[in-house]
C-alpha cells in the first residue's frame, strides 16, 4: 500500500484559505443582534445570554432567554393566530412559501453572514442550507394544495355511502431544532406545517438563535402573520419540555439521547413526534467505482459543515482491489482543503461550532491513535486559523474497541474499512443502530440501487454523498432505528401535521335492518352484497 501517512506527516497541513476582509463584528452589528432579538418571545426585563462566533471566540450576541412563563405565552399567542390561519384558503398560506422562495434568495447574503457568524462553517455550506430551504418552500408552496385536498374514499356501502378523507391541522406544532443547520432545520420544518394551518413555537438552539430570528422576519415579509411562528430561546433542559408539554404535534432535530426523552414525553401525552436524530452513516466504494469521482463526492460527504451534518459520512467502506488507488485519490483532496473563516466564499472548510464538539472530535482521534489507528490526512487541531478549527481526517486501521468506530463523532473525522465481498460491506455497514443516510458509488447504477436497497438507511444515494436524497423534496427523508421516527419532505412531511378525518354520509337505507326487513334477512342480504362487492373487484 502506498505510504500515505507519511506524506501527512510535519509540514503537510491543510492550507489555509485567504481571508475576505470584513468581520463578523461588521457583518453582525449589535443594531442588527438587537433587532432579531426583539422577535423572541420573552417577557421585559429577561435574563440574558451571550452567544460566542466560533469563528473567532469574539462574542456575539446577547440574547433574552425565555422562561416556561413566556413558553405559555408563545402557545397562548399562537393559538390565537391559528385559528384565523386555518380559515385561509390553503392556495393563500402557499403563495406566502412561493414569496418566502424568492425573498430568501434574494436576500441571501444576509443569511449566510448570519449562519457564518453563528456555526462557524464555510460559506458554501451555508449556501447549502439556502438552497435546500428554498427547495422545500418551492415544494410545498406549489404541492400543498393537492397534499392537503379532500379525497373521495370507497364507502362502507357504494353508491349508498358517500365518503370523504380530509385533513385538518394539528393545531401549534413545538419544534426544537439544533445549530448545525440553524436555517434549514428552522424552517423547512416550520413550511409545510405552517401551509398545513398550523403555528409554530420553535426552539432554536441559543447558539443559533439570530439565524431563526432573521427567517421568521423574512416570512412574516412575505406575509405570514406575525404571531404565528413564535420563537423561544432558553436552555434545551428546562425550555424543550416545555415546549413538548404544550404542543399538539413535536417536531425534534438533534441527538438521539434527546430524542428518546422528546419521545416519551410526547407519548405521555399522546400527541405524535417525528424525531430527526444522529447517525453513523456509511459510504461504499464499489469494486468498479469510477475512483475520482468517488474521492471527490468522498470528500463533500465527510467533511461539509466541517462533518456537522447529520447524514455526512463517519464509516468509509472501499473494496479491497481499489483501496490504495481510492485512497491516495481521497488522502490528496483532503490535504488539500483549504481551511477558513472568511465571510466569504473560497474556503473549503471552517471551523466546528463549540469547545464541546472540538473536545469529541479530538477525544476520538486521540485515543483512535493512541489504540494504533493511522492517519491519512489531518489529525489535528488548527488554532493558527482560529479557536474551533480541526483538519478534515482520515483515520485508518479502526477497530470496534475504538470510540470513533461505532459513536457519533459529528465532526470532520472519517475511518476507512475495506471489504472483499458486496455481502460483507452491506452486513457491516448495516451492523449500527443508527439508520440515517449512506451512499453506494460504482459505474453499475442498476447494481448500485440493489445494494442501496439492501442498506437500512432511510436514504442513499447512489454516486452522491447526500444532496441528491435530500435535495430530492418530493421524497421522504428520515431515519430507521436510532435515526429517528417519522420523516421530512414529500407527503409524509407534510401529513404528519394534520389529522386524518374522514366525513361519511348514508343515504337512503341505514346500515342497519330497515324497510320491514327482520334481522336474519338483513344478515343474509349483506352477506350476499359483501360476496357481490368481492367478484366485482370491489377494494
Ligand atoms: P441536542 O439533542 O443536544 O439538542 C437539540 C435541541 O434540543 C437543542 O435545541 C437543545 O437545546 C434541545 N434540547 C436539549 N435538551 C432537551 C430536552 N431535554 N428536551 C427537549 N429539548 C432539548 O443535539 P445537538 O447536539 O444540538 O445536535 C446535534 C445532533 O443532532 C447530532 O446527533 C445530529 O446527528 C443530530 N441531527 C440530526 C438531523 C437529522 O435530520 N436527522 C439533523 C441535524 C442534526
Amino acid at each position: 500500500m502506498t505510504d500515505i501517512t507519511a506524506e501527512n506527516s510535519g509540514a503537510a497541513r491543510n492550507p489555509v484559505a485567504p481571508g475576505a476582509g470584513r468581520t463578523v463584528a461588521s457583518a453582525v452589528p449589535q443594531s442588527l443582534v438587537a433587532r432579531l432579538a426583539r422577535g423572541i418571545t420573552a417577557a421585559e426585563g429577561a435574563a440574558t445570554e451571550w452567544t460566542v462566533a466560533p469563528l473567532t471566540g469574539e462574542p456575539l450576541a446577547e440574547l433574552p432567554q425565555s422562561t416556561v412563563a413566556d413558553v405559555d405565552t408563545a402557545y397562548r399567542l399562537a393559538r390565537g393566530a391559528q385559528q384565523v390561519w386555518a380559515a385561509r384558503p390553503v392556495r393563500a398560506r402557499a403563495a406566502v412559501l412561493l414569496r418566502f422562495h424568492d425573498l430568501l434568495l434574494k436576500r441571501q447574503d444576509e443569511v449566510l453572514d448570519l449562519i457564518q457568524a453563528e456555526t462557524g462553517k464555510a460559506r458554501l455550506h451555508a449556501f447549502e442550507e439556502v438552497l435546500a430551504t428554498a427547495m422545500a418552500a418551492r415544494h410545498y408552496g406549489r404541492a400543498a394544495a393537492g397534499y392537503l385536498k379532500d379525497r373521495r374514499r370507497g364507502g362502507a356501502v357504494p353508491v349508498l355511502t358517500h365518503t370523504v378523507e380530509g385533513r385538518r391541522p394539528k393545531g401549534v406544532v413545538g419544534q426544537i431544532s439544533p445549530w448545525n443547520y440553524p436555517l434549514e432545520l428552522s424552517v423547512s420544518d416550520a413550511l409545510p406545517a405552517f401551509v398545513a394551518g398550523n403555528a409554530v413555537v420553535n426552539k432554536p438552539d441559543t447558539q443559533t438563535a439570530l439565524t431563526a430570528l432573521w427567517a421568521r422576519e423574512l416570512l412574516v415579509e412575505a406575509g405570514l402573520p406575525a404571531e404565528l411562528w413564535q420563537i423561544v430561546v432558553g436552555d434545551g433542559p428546562v425550555i424543550g419540555p416545555a415546549v413538548v408539554e404544550r404542543a399538539d404535534y413535536v417536531s425534534f432535530t438533534g441527538s438521539t439521547r434527546t430524542g428518546r426523552e422528546v419521545a416519551q414525553r410526547a407519548a405521555a401525552r399522546l400527541v405524535g413526534a417525528s424525531l430527526e436524530l444522529g447517525g453513523k452513516n456509511a459510504m461504499l466504494v464499489l469494486a468498479d467505482a469510477d475512483l475520482d469521482k468517488a474521492a471527490e463526492g468522498a470528500v463533500r460527504a465527510c467533511f461539509s459543515s466541517a462533518g456537522q451534518l447529520c447524514i455526512s459520512i463517519e464509516r468509509l467502506f472501499v473494496h479491497g482491489s481499489v483501496a490504495d488507488a481510492f485512497l491516495e485519490r481521497f488522502a490528496a483532496r483532503t490535504r488539500a482543503l483549504r481551511l477558513g473563516g472568511g465571510l466569504a466564499y473560497g474556503a473549503d472548510m471552517g471551523s466546528l461550532v463549540s469547545q464541546r464538539q472540538l473536545d469529541t472530535v479530538t477525544r476520538h482521534v486521540e485515543e483512535a491513535v493512541k489504540a494504533g489507528a493511522a492517519v491519512l490526512a489531518g489529525g489535528q487541531a488548527r488554532p493558527d486559523i482560529g479557536p474551533l478549527f480541526f483538519e478534515p481526517t482520515i483515520l485508518d486501521g479502526v477497530t470496534d474497541q475504538m470510540a470513533v468506530c461505532a459513536e457519533e463523532t459529528f465532526g470532520p473525522v472519517v475511518s476507512i474499512y475495506r471489504f472483499d465481498t458486496e455481502d460483507e460491506a452491506v452486513a457491516t455497514a448495516n451492523a449500527t443502530p443508527y439508520g440515517l443516510n449512506s451512499s453506494v458509488w460504482t459505474r453499475d447504477l442498476r447494481r448500485g440501487r440493489a445494494v442501496a436497497a439492501r442498506l437500512r438507511t432511510g436514504t442513499v444515494n447512489v454516486n452522491e454523498a447526500y444532496a441528491a436524497a435530500y435535495g430530492s423534496v418530493a421524497s421522504p427523508m428520515g431515519g430507521m432505528g436510532d435515526s429517528g421516527l417519522g420523516r421530512r419532505h414529500g407527503a409524509e412531511g407534510i401529513l404528519r401535521y394534520t389529522e386524518a378525518q374522514t366525513i361519511a354520509s348514508q343515504r337512503v337505507m341505514p346500515l342497519a335492518p330497515a324497510f320491514g326487513l327482520d334481522d336474519e334477512k338483513f344478515a343474509a342480504l349483506f352477506t350476499r352484497s359483501l360476496r357481490a362487492l368481492k367478484a366485482l373487484g370491489f377494494k
